[in-house]
């Protein structure tokens, strides 16, 4: 994961353009990725996909020629977005036009511009003063970047399951130089997709790389009539830092993703858990209240609130692989939880089985369990057998009934094995209504 961030890490990714396809072509050489584009101009929702932009280069120069700013040395020096110009400018007209960092001076700041008709340097707090101090009677402004009609583009991995339910992993893709904001998501996200590439899972499991805001409303926009096969969905960044991870819920706030967060805080792994606020990362698309999908969001530090945030020092340094290899392992067995969350129906409703029939309830048809001889082991899944058939009524998922029955959820997983594998218990095409939101 760390390697793959290190090759991302140049790449000049943007909200359109170049950036974004190169990092998936890369991403495609892992996962099996379909590129989406999305022309100028179209309508998404209350928006309009905007024209694509390019950038080849762009400087500031003292009369000497010298760069003193330089694109060549780090993509962020550039307002994201910026409109092309060509002047000698005087100081005091330059100086409307950078950016600097109040709070990290000796950083470059990020900065973007999508919807404006702007552009602007970003600049340490010492290249400032010594822009400031130059002296310079006129400063050579250059930026060769175009606004032209094309498209905005996102990638999608499909990884079929059994089922046609789906669990949604999403991240953005579309800042430039920067490390744990959003190289972490992707990165992690990438090595998920590969992992489950090699299981065998009850959801299909669909993951989206999408430029912030604009990609994911152009997603929504584009698979309005698939969001009701949406069982769970989560948006992964900021996964490289060394803060403890942290789970915001879905505006439903207790849908099935944010109850299998919950049921993973005692493991030690998760350190908190916040309510949905409609700020932050794409969360807020995918919770907005026509949508209100059961989506949360996972982290570590939080957006916003660590010094390093949309600057310069958010870079491989600030990441590592240890994080990235704590944050995938978490994400994966809450993935694993949530799939294995399955809402069954007994087909046995009416009073008990009889569950010798099925040599299940002596042996259990369990080698493993016969040559341990785990009695005690036997006794309890045989427990968990008996909730699972009584409460296996449609209108709840596993972990629902291990909340109710008070049975560790893997031990009620196995007994969920056992039953189906006797066709005594199916799982439910439908999900309760209860659990999801309501897409309109
Ligand atoms: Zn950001």
């Amino acid at each position: 994961m760390y390697a793959l961030a290190r090759t991302l890490f140049p790449l000049h990714r943007s909200m359109t353009g170049r950036g974004v396809r190169e990092t998936l072509a890369i991403l495609n050489e892992s996962i099996p990725l379909q590129q989406r584009e999305v022309a100028t101009g179209t309508r998404v929702f209350d928006w309009t996909i905007p024209n694509e932009w390019s950038i080849r280069d762009a400087y500031i120069k003292d009369a000497s020629g010298a760069r003193l700013v330089d694109y060549r040395q780090s993509n962020l020096h550039v307002v994201n977005g910026s409109t092309a110009i060509d002047a000698q400018l005087s100081w005091a007209e330059l100086k409307t036009h950078l950016h600097t960092s109040s709070q990290r001076p000796e950083a470059i700041p990020y900065r973007t511009q999508f919807f404006g008709d702007d552009w602007g340097f970003c600049v340490t707090r010492p290249q400032y003063e010594s822009l400031l101090r130059s002296n310079d009677p006129s400063f050579h402004v250059h930026i060769d970047a175009s606004h032209r009609e094309g498209s905005l583009t996102y990638g999608e991995a499909v990884l079929p399951g059994r089922s046609t339910q789906e669990l949604l992993i999403y991240t953005h893709l579309c800042h430039p130089s920067l490390a744990n904001d959003n190289l972490s998501g992707i990165v992690v996200a990438t090595q998920l997709a590969t992992a489950i590439r090699q299981m065998n899972l009850h959801h299909t499991v669909r993951f989206v790389f999408a430029p912030a805001t604009l990609g994911a409303i152009a997603w929504l926009s584009n698979n309005r009539a698939g969001l009701q096969q949406i069982r769970a969905g989560l948006n992964l960044t900021l996964l490289g830092d060394d803060a403890p991870l942290q789970y915001k819920r879905s505006r439903i706030g207790n849908s099935l993703v944010d109850r299998a967060a919950a049921s993973m805080l005692s493991s030690g792994h998760l350190g908190s858990m916040i309510p949905f606020t409609p700020f932050g990362y794409d969360e807020r698309q995918f919770c907005s209240p026509g949508i209100n999908l059961p989506f949360g969001r996972l982290t570590r530090s939080a957006p916003g609130e660590f010094p390093e945030y949309h600057t310069s020092d958010d870079n491989l340094d600030f990441i590592s692989s240890q994080a990235l290899q704590e944050s995938f392992e978490f994400c994966l067995e809450l993935l694993q939880r949530i799939d294995r969350s399955i809402v069954y129906h007994n087909q046995f409703p009416f009073c008990e089985p009889q569950l010798g029939k099925f040599d299940l309830y002596r042996g259990y048809a369990d080698t493993r369990v016969r040559e341990e001889d785990d009695a005690a082991y036997q006794r309890e899944l045989q427990t968990a057998m008996m909730w699972l058939l009584n409460l296996a009524d449609g209108s709840r998922d596993l972990l629902q009934i291990a909340e109710q029955s008070a049975q560790d959820f893997d031990l009620l997983h196995r007994a969920a094995e056992l039953l189906l594998h006797h066709r005594l218990i199916k799982p439910s095409p439908h999900t309760p209504p209860a659990e999801s939101g309501n897409p309109t």
